[in-house]
């Protein structure tokens, strides 16, 4: 198996293909973007810290039974992935309200919700990824009904997984969003990262932001916080 074309480059990671059909390699950069990619910066080694991150998350909600597209780590900063076509879809769970739904609503960031939300919102960067009612993407063909219902009970588990990972080393998990993917056979797999790019992660004590929120508010050095996330997690594996 060896690396081939560029298949894609995004704001925070490239695709390449290689010599298997099936397998494809992600690979992090060191970029950071917000709000839809008008504020831009580069961290030395935020990419291998997302790598890592990402490849154990990943690891973490396969080993409790959904199935993903991650396959192994390759290098600092690559990981080999299986090859998925994305649904045009963001999906996000909220434990408590943040960021957007608390602008959109005018509700105080931090307050607590009677049950997690589960959201759509369209990939679509020149409309700003909206957000879509499920009945929208079943509508447009965004996804089937029955896509949309899997990736509803898959990110439960997910959330399921990843709150009580990250609450065992004192983070709370507040929201975060998911990418599925089709394989050929037209099965959906978690694809894409789970990193403090697309979590948020406050320390279950202090409220410290862990997460891109310290890029995206100013509010402190980007790295010493995912650095934080690293070093917690394994931790307790050790
Ligand atoms: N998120 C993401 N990519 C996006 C939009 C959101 O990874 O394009 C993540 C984000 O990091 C947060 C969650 O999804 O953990 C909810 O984000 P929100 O809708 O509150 O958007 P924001 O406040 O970032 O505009």
């Amino acid at each position: 198996m060896e690396q081939g074309r560029l298949l894609y480059e995004g704001k925070a990671k490239r695709v390449f293909a290689t010599t298997d059909p099936d397998l494809v390699i992600f690979e992090y950069k060191d970029d950071a973007t917000a709000f839809n990619g008008t504020k831009h910066s580069q961290f030395a080694g935020k990419g291998e810290l997302n790598n890592r991150l990402s490849g154990r998350l990943l690891e973490a909600v396969a080993a409790a039974g959904v199935p993903t597209h991650f396959v192994r780590l390759l290098s600092a900063t690559q990981q080999l992935c299986r090859r998925v076509v994305i649904v045009p879809l963001e999906v996000v769970i909220r434990n408590r309200v943040a960021g957007s739904m608390a602008r959109r609503l005018g509700i105080e960031e931090g307050t607590t919700l009677r049950h997690p939300v589960f959201e759509l919102c369209y990939k679509n960067d020149e409309l700003g990824d909206p957000l879509v009612a499920p009945s929208h993407a079943a509508a447009t063909g965004m996804a089937t009904w029955s896509e949309i219902r899997w990736m509803e009970r898959s990110a439960a588990t997910v959330n399921r997984i990843l709150s009580e990972h990250m609450a065992a080393v004192g983070i709370e998990l507040i929201d975060f969003k998911l990418e599925y993917g089709r394989r050929d056979d037209g099965s959906l797999l978690l694809a894409d990262e789970i990193s403090p790019d697309t979590c948020r992660l406050w320390d279950r004590t202090t409220g410290e932001r862990l997460d891109k929120d310290r890029f995206r508010r100013d509010l402190a050095p980007l790295l010493d916080g995912y650095r934080e996330i690293l070093r917690r997690l394994e931790e307790a594996t050790t």
